[in-house]
């Protein structure tokens, strides 16, 4: 396992971290976890040289927290840097912050965390938190010793990104969703860069996009099966993230022993700058391989809406575009079911138009309605 300085603190961790919100569930029992199975798959992961573990208020109902620190007993909490979030959504009042740390602190049973990130922020959440004293909160739990480090998890656009960013000089890490797929999207590369140009250090989390690009569709795994390498799907996106100097740790949520042994092996094997520009050159191809399997040109960008019918056209064709990536054509049906129980599907069309002209892509909408409607018939 490699260990990397994180950002400007004064210690290393793992370059895997163990993310807790897909642990071991007992059958039949959506979210319960299978404690026993879960205990022993996290202490195995740091037994292997995971030195990094993630939880949150949130995950699994909010057992993981409860679980996560039942297996840092027994010295493993002395082996791990440990962080957990504070969930925006449950805070009220400015009191909350204190109450939710100090809740969290007894679910996991312990004294102090090493890092409490405010959880999953977008432009919205962050006013809120602005709003709610963010600040004074977090520098008073470092002050009292609660915790140790402070920053945030993200999912917005890249102006969003820079502007948190910006906005305090106290961050010390930053965990994006990044991968070679989504290096354009949410914090981006550019904003990944410039986090670390400021000492912030990244915490790369969906590093395979919901375990998406461990499964490619048949013509981007013949790509990558006829690589001279022979490297598996997921090696190729473990180490396109290990490449940036400016990530700390990827987070990797494991269910099972095997994952954990397959990860462990491949993060053996990774180094900083381990890329050549071949390798490079690779993951860019890989990344169009997929989107050139979108059949939908939409960017998303609204101007088709609100339909009078209306029929939510950029979630429909995000939706089929998505499926048409991964290949996933059943998680397709099943949402535009739930679309049509809602009456946004293509069937409430009328075909004014209306939308065609709005739509500055001159997409045929009403044609890619009417195709998608008919395969779900
Ligand atoms: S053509 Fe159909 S989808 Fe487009 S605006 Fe009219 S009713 Fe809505
Ligand atoms: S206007 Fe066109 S590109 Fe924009 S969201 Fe609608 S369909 Fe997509």
């Amino acid at each position: 396992m490699q260990y990397v300085p994180f950002g400007k603190l004064n210690f290393r961790v793992s370059r895997l971290g163990f993310g807790t919100m897909r642990l071991p569930r007992i059958e039949g029992e959506d979210n319960k976890i299978d404690r026993e199975r879960a205990i022993a798959l996290i202490r195995k992961g740091i037994d292997g040289g995971i030195s990094y573990v993630d939880t949150a208020y949130g995950y699994h109902a909010g057992e993981s927290e409860i679980v996560t620190g039942l297996a840092l007993k027994d010295g493993y909490r002395e082996k791990v840097t440990l962080t957990t979030k504070l969930p925006h959504w449950s805070v009220n009042e400015e009191k909350d912050m204190n109450r939710l740390l100090d809740e969290q602190l007894k679910k996991l049973d312990v004294p102090y965390l090493d890092f409490y990130i405010l959880h999953a922020l977008n432009r919205d959440a962050y006013e809120k938190m602005s709003a709610f004293n963010y600040k004074p909160f977090l520098e008073q739990a470092l002050k009292d010793g609660r915790i140790r480090h402070t920053g945030f998890s993200f999912h917005d656009d890249k102006e969003t990104f820079l502007h948190i960013l910006n906005d305090w000089d106290k961050w010390e890490m930053a965990q994006i969703q990044h991968n070679y797929l989504d290096d354009e999207n949410q914090a981006t590369e550019e904003g990944l860069r410039e986090a670390g140009r400021q000492g912030v250090s990244i915490v790369v989390m969906e590093p395979l996009r919901g375990g998406a690009l461990a499964n490619p569709p048949s013509d981007v795994r013949a790509m990558i099966d006829e690589h001279e390498s022979k490297r598996s799907p997921v090696d190729w996106a473990f180490r396109y993230l290990a490449d940036y100097p400016e990530v700390a740790t990827i987070l990797s949520g494991m269910s099972t022993e095997e994952q954990l042994e397959d990860n462990l092996r491949i993060f053996n094997n990774l180094t900083v700058n381990g890329m050549t520009e071949a390798d490079r050159a690779f993951t860019k191809a890989l990344k169009e391989k997929y989107l050139a399997r979108q059949p939908i040109g939409c960017t998303a960008c609204q101007y088709c809406q609100p339909c009078p019918q209306g029929v939510k056209i950029p979630n429909i064709f995000g939706a089929y575009n998505h499926a048409q990536m991964f290949d996933h054509p059943e998680e397709f049906a099943d949402r535009y079911a739930r679309m049509k129980e809602k009456g946004e599907d293509g069937s409430q069309c009328i075909g004014c138009g209306a939308c065609e002209t709005a739509c500055p892509q001159q997409l045929n909408i009403r044609e890619w309605l009417e195709k998608i409607e008919s395969e779900q018939k």
